[in-house]
């Protein structure tokens, strides 16, 4: 797996049971992921040479992000050793221009959007506004995560510094959501896909905060259309392993798709415990072109809430209350370096009323944060 983050290293936990040896490429050897597997290259995955010294040996290479460039993947395809997913199905998920191209061409829903033009980009986005409506939301087609490379403006010249920075951009309708859903799907090389519930993802500046599966109250024939549409783009795509596909749930009820991810995704955290196979082992399987596992739920509501990073670097200290206080809470931590406002692990809490779980991770998810509530 090229890439060393916590993605990576939950893929590890995965990898121990299926006895499959996982091979890391990190940056630095005190990398989430590197502090854990035994088999690691440092070294920059965004380099040619070292992708491909990385890749010598491997049955498959995949990726724990999106920023490998696509000619070094096809160096390695073209060496012999496979890549999955491919480096025609990563564009999609690399670059928001061309997944929105893509995907219109296909008839899956997304909102209006255009890229913007290098010349008179504030004339641009006068006109989309007009047709479109107040506030636009402007993306950078390349490189964002986190919501960062998203920008909310309310007038063609709110964020003029970045229109002459030379950034790609896009412009899209700003769409009035009920909420945000995810739909998680596998597909292997052997055209084997698998769907998971569709979940609820709650979003605090632009950070998901929160994963609620299923999504509460979800009328069933939108949660098997989002399930179909995911795995109906997954199979043009041509992806192999996973594919996030994100949605908005409008206030007139339909779906629109957000955007695509080819990994194992913040929103399938909650099936390390809240289903059957866990979103890593069954990425694994997938790009292995191992038979896929089940996707059954093991409790009727699964709750995931991250922890970001506080004032407080010493967050096992608040390990003693969180589990005296729920002994069902699961928690994860990636070994990284606490900052403030840094996704530094996430935790779990499994249960029949959706009310009291949602308070139980959001209680442990707090109070490993501030150490208090
Ligand atoms: P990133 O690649 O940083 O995750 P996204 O494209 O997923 O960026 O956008 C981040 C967040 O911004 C979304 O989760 C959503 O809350 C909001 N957002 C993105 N696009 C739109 C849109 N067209 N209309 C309204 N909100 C949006």
């Amino acid at each position: 797996m090229a890439g060393g983050g916590q993605l990576a290293r939950m893929t590890q936990q995965a990898a121990i049971a299926l006895g499959v040896s996982l091979r890391v490429l990190a940056a630095a050897s005190n990398d989430s992921a590197a502090r854990v597997v035994a088999d690691v290259r440092v070294g920059d995955d965004r380099a040619a040479d070292d992708l491909q010294a990385f890749a010598k040996g491997c049955d498959v290479v995949t990726f724990d992000h999106e920023h490998v460039p696509g000619d070094h993947i096809r160096a390695v395809e073209a060496s012999g050793v496979p890549c999955r997913p491919g480096a025609d199905a990563l564009r999609h998920a690399q670059d928001k221009m061309v997944m929105r191209e893509r995907l219109s061409a296909l008839g899956a829903p997304c909102p209006a959007f255009a890229r913007v033009p290098a010349s008179d980009p504030e004339g641009f986005l006068a006109e989309f506004g007009r047709q479109h409506g107040w506030p636009l939301v402007l993306k950078a087609t390349r490189g964002g995560y986190d919501g960062k490379g998203v920008w909310v403006i309310s007038s063609p010249d709110e964020e003029r510094d970045l229109l002459t920075r030379g950034v790609d951009l896009m412009v899209e309708q700003h769409v009035t959501f009920r909420r945000e859903l995810a739909a998680l799907v596998a597909r292997s090389p052997y055209g084997q896909g698998a769907a998971y519930p569709i979940v609820e993802t709650v979003q605090e500046g632009g950070i998901c905060v929160e994963v609620i599966s299923p999504a509460p109250g979800l009328d069933g024939d939108l949660a098997a259309e989002a399930q179909r549409l995911a795995l109906g783009v997954a199979e043009k795509l041509g992806v192999t392993g996973l594919l996030a596909v994100e949605l908005f749930e409008t206030a007139e009820g339909g779906l629109l798709v957000n955007e695509l991810a080819m990994r194992p995704h913040n929103s399938g955290h909650w099936t390390i415990e809240g289903a059957r196979t866990s979103q890593f082992e069954q990425h694994l399987r997938a790009v292995l072109d191992l038979p896929l596992g089940s996707t059954e739920p093991t409790a009727p509501f699964t709750v995931m809430a991250n922890v970001l990073g506080g004032d407080d670097p010493d967050v096992y200290a608040r390990y003693f209350h969180v589990m005296a206080h729920d002994p069902g809470v699961k928690v994860h931590f990636y070994g990284k370096d606490v900052r403030p406002g840094r996704k530094i692990g996430h935790v779990t809490a499994l249960g029949g009323d959706l009310a009291e779980t949602r308070e139980r991770a959001r209680h442990a998810a707090d109070y490993l944060r501030w150490g208090k509530r």
